[in-house]
Parts: C-alpha cells; structure tokens; sequence
C-alpha cells in the first residue's frame, strides 16, 4: 500500500475535490485513467491485485474484484481514509479466447467472476457512498467485443455484454438518486494485455503490423484516449450523460468500410 503525497491531496482542476476508485488501475487503461483523474484533481484510489504497480502519487490497495469481502473491505477503507467516493471506475479486467465449445463451465465462471461480478460488487459496496456524493459517477469499462461479432471471443464477449446491459439497468435504478452510470467501448488498445497476446506470436513485431493494419484507422487505441472519455463521463461535464456507451475503436463500431 502507498500513501497518498500531501501535494495530490490539493483540489485542483474540474475534478478537485472528488474521489475516485479505479478498479484495475495499476496497469494499461486503468493507470492512464488513474492518471488522467489525478491530473484534473482528483483523489485516485486504485484498487488492484498488483497495488505495488500503481502510480506513487494514488492510494494503492490490494483488492481482488472476485473476493467480496476484499472489495468492501478496501471500498470502506478509500471512504474512510479519502473522505468519501463520487466516481468509480469498474475496469478490472481478464482477457478469454475461444468458442462456446472451447471453455469448459469453470472457465467461464471464472472469467465471469471477474468481467461481470466483479463490477457488481464494487459497485455494491460503492452505492452507499456515491449517494452522498454531489457528483456521483459510474464508468465501467465494456469493450467493441460486446457489440462486434468478434470469432473466438463467445466468453469475453458475453461477459462485456453483460456488461452494457448492467450498465444501462444500474443507470435506470439510480438517476433519480443522482448517480450516472455509463460506459467506454474501447477497440484493440495498446496496453500490457495485447503486448502479452503479441508476445505469444512467432513473430510479435509482424503481428503487431498486422494488428494495426486490422484498425479502420490503421493503428491501435491509446490507453490515453480511453481514459480521456472515461474521465469525460466521469465528470460533471457529463451531467447530463447516462446509460450510454461511448465507443473508443477507432471507427470500428460505427463504420462499415469495405475491404480494399
Ligand atoms: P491490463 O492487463 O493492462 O490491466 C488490467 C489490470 O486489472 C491489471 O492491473 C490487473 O492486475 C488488474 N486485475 C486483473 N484481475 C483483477 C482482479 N481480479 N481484481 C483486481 N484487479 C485485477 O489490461 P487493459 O488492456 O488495460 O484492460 C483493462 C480493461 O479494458 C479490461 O476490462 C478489458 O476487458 C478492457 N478492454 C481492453 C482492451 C484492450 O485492447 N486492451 C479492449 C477493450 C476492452
């Protein structure tokens, strides 16, 4: 765990003044969103099974989004030691491949456990101190895989569609108490997670081209770009923003370019 610097602690910028879990937030999306918050003044808390990944200037907590008794535990102790919680960032995150055919029920469970139920329990514990909150706010991290037809992702697929529907139900339930919930679609990002499936090529460098060369806009998304829309929702700016997703791919939902 790592303290918070005095100096990050001063409400600075849109966000000064709030606090903000992100789940998932030592590594890839997740610490540029970490970071991206912290600039515009927020206090950042990330909660993550690798806390010492974490950026020095946010508070670092081990938390396991799988366990339930974790994730409260380390809700109550962002609220206790940060004054309270007004945005959570679900992204914690596991990659799976395949068919329906090629993950057998424990697979699935387990992947499930982490994409689905996982933003279910944070954002369980989180309830109660959002809706103290003057600008509460939800972000869940979805994916293009919950909207594309994506072959070989039937289970990650349906985990982030879960995800989208979870996103549109939990903003209904709680407008009226002030609470905006929404999510980011993000496309192939360039973050640890696809340098590790690259690292698993014959040839890391020529899949990587190959890669790129698969995105409408020939590259792959930053991790900046995704956490700059999802401090967007995130902020009072968006006040008037819930129970949408907001794609992050390049073009790759929107669009339907024809092969050259
Ligand atoms: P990443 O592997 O770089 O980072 C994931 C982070 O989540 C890591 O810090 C990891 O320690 C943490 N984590 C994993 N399991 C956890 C658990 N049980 N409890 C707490 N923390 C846990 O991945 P990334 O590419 O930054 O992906 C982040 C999110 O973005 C994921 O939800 C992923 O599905 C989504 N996403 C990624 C891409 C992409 O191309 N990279 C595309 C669409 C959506």
């Amino acid at each position: 765990m790592t303290e918070m610097p005095e100096a990050a602690q001063a409400p600075t910028g849109e966000l000064g003044g709030l606090v903000a879990i992100v789940t998932g937030g030592a590594s890839g999306i997740g610490a540029a969103t970490a970071a991206l918050l912290a600039d515009r003044g927020a206090s950042v808390a990330v909660l993550d099974v690798d806390p010492d990944a974490a950026e020095a200037r946010h508070l670092a907590l081990r938390c396991d989004v799988t366990d339930d008794a974790s994730v409260r535990s380390a809700v109550t102790e962002v609220a206790d030691r940060l004054g309270g919680i007004d945005i959570v960032v679900n992204n914690a995150g596991i990659g799976a491949q395949g068919t329906v055919e090629d993950n057998d029920d424990a697979e699935w469970q387990r992947v499930l456990d982490v994409n689905l139920l996982g933003v279910v329990r944070v954002s369980r514990a989180a309830l109660p101190h959002l809706r103290r909150s003057r600008a509460a706010a939800i972000v869940n991290t979805c994916s293009i895989a919950a909207t594309a037809g994506l072959p070989a992702r039937a289970l990650y697929g349906a985990s982030k569609g879960a995800i989208l529907s979870l996103t549109l139900a939990m903003a209904a339930d709680h407008i009226r108490e002030g609470i905006r919930v929404n999510c980011v679609n993000p496309g192939t990002a360039d973050t640890p997670w696809i340098g590790r499936l690259l690292d698993r090529a014959a040839d890391p460098a020529a899949e990587r081209t190959a890669l790129e060369a698969r995105q409408p806009h020939g590259r792959l998304v930053a991790a900046g770009e995704v956490a700059a829309a999802v401090a967007y929702l995130a902020s009072p700016s968006a006040g008037s923003t819930t129970g949408t997703s907001l794609a992050v791919d390049g073009g790759m939902q929107g669009l339907r370019l024809r092969p050259e």
